[in-house]
């Protein structure tokens, strides 16, 4: 059944709560502010009142939200969003932090960065790149989801002195169910008992042919540790970004990912989100799974404060209510009463879910006793 607390009602009416629940109470319903009023209550009190009312189904609540259509006109190119996938211990975390280094010794980073679960940085090209810096499968997985296709690149890190692994395997697989091509960095090249042969052989049994062994698959052998050939694992992706001729439209409100999330003891919630189209601004009304809040600040990769982000734009958010889940989606709505109303509806499907869930679990158990 649809419900409505009596503050949220007088809320939306721009009443106070207490005329509100005088009204109730004349009409024999003895309510406090905090409960909840069910659909006809609400339309009688808020006619009384002289307003207007348009009951919208629950499943409209969201209309809208994302994926407006959009004019070619409109588009503009924007850089690549890069994941880095691959075997556990053959140097994903190395390779990006060997990145980001390589863009602070060239000047183009002020020096120490914060970490924000992503960065930014320039390809010897000139073409902006964004990695995605949190554990490339978790953050994969959850954004894709949740619907929202978060990752144009992936970068598959093979240790040559490792080959082929499992959780390889998965990588690949992870990546063609999204439809994101792969770019093959062969690491640990500056290892003894580095194979490189054999990892481009391995790979072929996955379906993946590399350019040396007649393939359209990039690859570029690197070692995270000595920095080998990574300006030119920088180039290979911005030529594979040029392929795919990658624009968004930076002139709408802003829709994009939650990467990572947390409540930070002096900051409050904060939010590190990928901008995917549109302009996010300070100031702005956003929602992200059940928490909505006002923009405040805007962080981006080098902790300076920035009134805006565009497309492919990491972005730390402070001014959320409280902490969303990593890979939410997230969208800027027209004002409070619009994020409140999404972010109610979304915490009553929670509840709803968990409520489903436990019922399970309870007749599961009850099975078992009986
Ligand atoms: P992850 O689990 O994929 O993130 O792998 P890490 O980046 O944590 O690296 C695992 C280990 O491999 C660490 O001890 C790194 O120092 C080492 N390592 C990473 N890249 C290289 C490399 O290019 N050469 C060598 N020799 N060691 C590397
Ligand atoms: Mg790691």
């Amino acid at each position: 059944p649809e419900t409505i607390t009596v503050q949220e009602l007088a809320n939306r009416m721009s009443e106070r709560a207490v005329d509100v629940t005088r009204l109730l109470m004349k009409q024999g319903v003895m309510k406090k502010i905090t409960d909840l009023v069910d659909a006809d209550t609400a339309q009688l009190i808020a006619e009384e009142l002289g307003h207007t009312v348009r009951r919208v189904a629950e499943s409209d609540v969201e209309e809208g939200l994302f994926d407006a259509p959009e004019s070619e006109d409109a588009l503009k190119p924007r850089p690549p969003v890069v994941t880095i996938m691959g075997h556990v211990d053959h140097g994903k975390t190395s390779l990006l932090d060997a990145i980001r280094h390589t863009n602070v010794v060239r000047g183009e980073a002020g020096g120490i960065t914060q970490h924000i679960g992503a960065y930014q940085v320039t390809s010897p090209l000139g073409g902006k790149i964004t990695f995605i810096d949190t554990p490339g499968h978790a953050a994969f997985t959850a954004m894709r989801a949740r619907g929202a296709k978060s990752t144009d690149i992936v970068v598959l890190v093979v240790a040559a002195d490792d080959g082929v692994k499992p959780q390889t395997a998965e990588a690949v697989n992870h990546a063609r169910a999204a439809g994101v091509p792969i770019i093959v960095a062969i690491n640990k090249i500056d290892k003894p008992e580095a194979n490189i042969q054999r990892v481009r052989t391995d790979l072929l049994q996955y379906e993946l042919q590399v350019e040396s062994l007649g393939g359209e698959t990039l690859e570029v052998e690197v070692s995270a540790k000595e920095g080998t050939n990574l300006d030119k694992l920088l180039e290979v992706i911005q030529l594979q970004a040029e392929i795919l001729e990658l624009k968004a439209n930076p002139d709408r409100p802003a829709e994009g990912s939650v990467i990572e999330a947390k409540l930070d003891r002096g900051r409050g919630p904060v939010a590190t989100v990928l901008v995917q189209r549109g302009t996010l601004r300070q100031g702005d009304i956003v929602v992200a799974g059940s928490e909505w809040g006002r923009v405040r600040v805007l962080v981006n990769d080098q902790g300076e404060t920035v009134p805006e982000a565009g497309p492919s734009t990491p972005v730390e958010i402070l001014g959320f209510n409280g902490a969303p889940e990593a890979g939410d989606r997230l969208a800027v709505v027209e004002n409070e009463a619009r994020a409140r109303e999404i972010a109610e509806y979304r915490t009553r499907q929670k509840r709803e879910q968990a409520a489903a869930r436990a019922t399970v679990r309870v007749s599961g158990l009850e099975e078992m006793m009986s």
